[in-house]
């Protein structure tokens, strides 16, 4: 079976270095010839609009998935005419537009912050009465890493937020004074079988997620419940195959949904050593038609360390008990994910030490403090 991906980065990449254990083969479609995933599957460079492209693509496939959240929903629809397309393309415009996202959820009942369209200055100047400070102005649409969002703390920041991200269609959120935030992971396999990986702990800095622990510390079963709940209905009503991503703020002991991601995640690279079958292998099975496997840990918890804009040295990464590095094959550049360790461990305190060991080596130590 040949699987289609569109998208190459590292999650490409992942999915194909999970799936040649399956006998599956792969052939990846991404504009930029430096795809990381060309280095392990076959790389078509053309842009994702050209339907010419697409179509030459799609020959030979048995199914198309994609690791990148702005594929052109009309590009996942045309593909779709020719050869399955998983997760459905349905799933790419909900998650795409931060608005009809937002709508989504209220819709089918998951709790998320309250939340007003805005399309012209006006607009916003009313919805920040409705709202009122802090408040959240984001893009509806290709915002990632916090990028297209400011927050608002008085009302004389609506003028300058206006001029910076004005202009094309937003969406005005309430600002959640979280405790923390927490991702949770689930894939869902062509029959509506569904399996959920445990609550993960999620620390971001400067808008991009550093570091992730599996499970949340001191998650409750209400917490994992909830999550399941919120994510089992998401699924269900896209008709969704694959894995996916629901990234929720945690206040008190509610949880409220923030934005769903399409595809693997970033939060989940911890699953290639922490679980009995990883989101990469999970999302494959599912796509493929096959039966989805354990989401049971392998050890009692797990965490993903992002090395962003550096790479440490290898033996000094190796060093480390438990460590297990993945370096993406990229160039290093300023806030450029070039790869992740996990680490695994016995208990919380020996997870911590080996946290802060890799920290040390990296220019972000301060984050767990
Ligand atoms: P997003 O791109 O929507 O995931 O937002 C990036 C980050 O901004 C999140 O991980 C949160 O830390 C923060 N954030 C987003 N929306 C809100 C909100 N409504 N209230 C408070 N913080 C938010």
């Amino acid at each position: 079976m040949t699987i289609g991906i569109l998208g190459g980065g590292q999650l490409g990449r992942m999915l194909a270095l999970s799936g040649y254990p399956l006998g599956l083969n792969f052939k990846t479609f991404d504009p930029s010839s430096e795809a990381v995933a060309g280095h392990v599957a076959p790389l078509l460079n053309e842009d994702p609009n050209d339907v010419d492209a697409l179509g030459w693509f799609s020959k030979g496939l048995d199914v198309v998935t994609y690791e990148w959240e702005n594929v052109p929903v009309a590009s996942a629809r045309f593909l779709e005419q020719r050869v399955p397309v998983f997760p459905p393309p349905r799933a790419l415009e909900v998650a795409g537009d931060r608005l009809k996202e937002k709508s989504f959820f209220r819709e089918l009942g998951v709790p998320c912050p309250d939340f007003w369209p805005i399309s012209t200055r006006q607009d916003l100047e009313l919805a920040t009465r409705e709202s009122g400070f802090p408040c959240v102005l984001k893009t509806r649409r290709f915002g990632y890493d916090g990028k297209g969002q400011m927050v608002l703390h008085e009302p004389s920041d609506v003028a300058r937020a206006w001029d910076e991200i004005g202009g094309v269609p937003l969406i005005l959120e309430a600002f959640v004074a979280f405790d923390r935030e927490l991702s949770i992971l689930a894939t869902r396999s062509r029959e509506g079988d569904m399996r959920f990986y445990p609550l993960v702990g999620n620390h971001h800095r400067g808008g991009i997620l550093r570091l992730s622990i599996a499970p949340a510390p001191d998650h409750t079963a209400e917490l994992q419940r909830d999550a399941e709940t919120f994510a089992h209905k998401i699924m269900d009503k896209l008709d969704y195959v694959g894995t996916m991503a629901l990234e929720l703020f945690q206040v008190g002991e509610r949880l409220a949904a923030n934005e769903i991601a399409p595809r693997v995640h970033n939060s989940g690279h911890w699953t290639i050593e922490g679980s009995a079958t990883s989101q990469f292998e999970n999302h494959l099975r599912a796509v493929a038609g096959l039966p989805l496997g354990s989401t049971q840990m392998r050890t009692p918890c797990a965490a993903m360390v992002n090395l962003i804009g550096e790479l440490p040295e290898l033996a000094k990464v190796l060093r480390i008990e438990g460590a297990h590095a993945h370096y993406y094959g990229k160039d290093v550049k300023p806030n450029r994910k070039v790869g992740h360790v996990t680490l695994v461990a016995d208990d919380d305190s020996e997870l911590k030490s080996r946290v802060d060991t890799i920290l040390k080596l990296l220019n972000f130590r301060e984050i767990t403090s």
